[in-house]
């Protein structure tokens, strides 16, 4: 292993830059990873594009040699003073978030929201790492992690799975820590992106009847049937609400993972959940929605918001992966090497070519 590596630096909005820096040292309680599949995601998009929800010295991620990217995996190459819990070579996925390790809901294992976050530079440390947001991500060929968010890769699992296991950590933790969803239970998925698509997967793997999908992209919606999804409602050709409130004998769903975002799903959603049933809002909006709160209220409706995954939840879904509970790969459409990081979020973007998830292999070129 040499002492210098490849990594795209965010100088400006949409401004990317491949440069040669040094390797990363871990530390205490930290390990060194060689990326090995790094997947985009659409808060990458945001990211590179706008800056939140990154955060680096309190500012926007510009022009401070930050490299973005957060849904990787890797083979530990190195390991900080005293780490024993895992040893050079193991394949690991990685959780996104650390967190502080020491605020309220870090110790409630909800790091994700963790109360410092962005507070790790001089005059505010309090140690938060949420990599590719608050701290260095994926888009390079090495990336530091805190032990506390390895995950260990089953054997026999691909590079391009083990990526996606964060994907469904995110829908897992909506539905089991956050929810509380138990077998048997009705699911509708607005949004057929990769949380939506992984919460599919993951919702029937937990058991749960029916498990229904919503989208406008037909190609989408049968990735969904293949993942798991009991149904399928095209939202261009069917009334979603209707055809939900019909397939549940007029009483709506128990749970609603919204991941479209808008003023429109988000009111679907209030629509189709039964009375005292959940929504998971698993999609960021961009701008104010205005949406019909009093039925949400007058049904006692439980509204709850994500970020990511929390309380081990990847370790969960790795679990039902390593069993084949589902094939994640479905939603794996391209790959590309590190040096075509801005071609790579094109089709991301654009989804160019029938783009779900684009993964990137950041050492597949021998070089340097
Ligand atoms: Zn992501
Ligand atoms: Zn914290």
């Amino acid at each position: 292993m040499g002492k210098r590596m490849q990594a795209w630096e965010l100088d400006a909005p949409e401004g990317l830059t491949l440069r040669e820096r040094d390797v990363p040292k871990p530390g205490c309680s930290e390990v060194l990873v060689r990326i090995d599949a790094v997947a985009i995601c659409a808060t990458d998009l945001d990211v590179i594009a706008n800056g939140p929800p990154a955060l680096i010295n309190g500012k926007l991620p510009f022009g401070q040699n930050f490299t973005p990217g957060h849904e990787y995996m890797g083979t530990i190459v190195g390991l900080g003073p005293e780490v024993d819990e895992y040893a050079v070579g193991e394949r690991v996925a990685v959780e996104i978030h650390a967190g502080c390790g020491q605020c309220k809901r870090c110790r409630g294992g909800m790091y994700t929201s963790c109360l410092n976050y962005g507070r790790n530079y001089p005059g505010h440390d309090k140690g938060h790492r949420a990599n590719g947001f608050t701290t260095n991500g994926g888009f390079a060929q090495y990336a530091i992690n805190h032990i506390n968010t390895l995950v260990r890769v089953p054997q026999g699992m691909s590079d391009a799975e083990a990526a996606l296991a964060v994907t469904a950590g995110t829908s897992m933790y909506g539905f089991t820590e956050m929810g509380g969803l138990v077998a048997g239970e009705s699911v509708a998925i607005i949004g057929p992106g990769p949380i939506g698509l992984l919460a599919a997967a993951v919702a029937k793997a937990l058991g749960a009847d029916p498990v229904i999908l919503i989208g406008t992209r037909e190609n989408r919606l049968q990735i969904g049937a293949k993942l798991g999804a009991d149904s399928l409602l095209n939202a261009r050709v069917t009334d979603p609400v209707e055809a939900v409130l019909a397939a549940t004998g007029g009483k709506g769903v128990d749970y609603v993972m919204e991941c479209a975002g808008t003023e429109q799903s988000i009111n679907q959603a209030i629509h189709m959940c039964s009375r005292g049933g959940k929504i998971c809002l698993a999609a960021f909006p961009h701008g104010l929605a205005s949406i019909d709160l009093a039925r949400a209220v007058m049904n006692n409706i439980y509204m709850y918001g994500i970020r990511g995954e929390g309380k081990s939840a990847v370790s969960r879904a790795m679990a039902l992966m390593k069993a084949r509970r589902f094939d994640a790969t479905l939603i794996h459409t391209h790959s590309f090497g590190l040096e075509d990081l801005p071609e790579a979020l094109r089709h991301a973007r654009e989804r160019i070519d029938g783009a779900i998830k684009v993964i990137l292999t950041p050492n597949s070129n021998p070089n340097p």
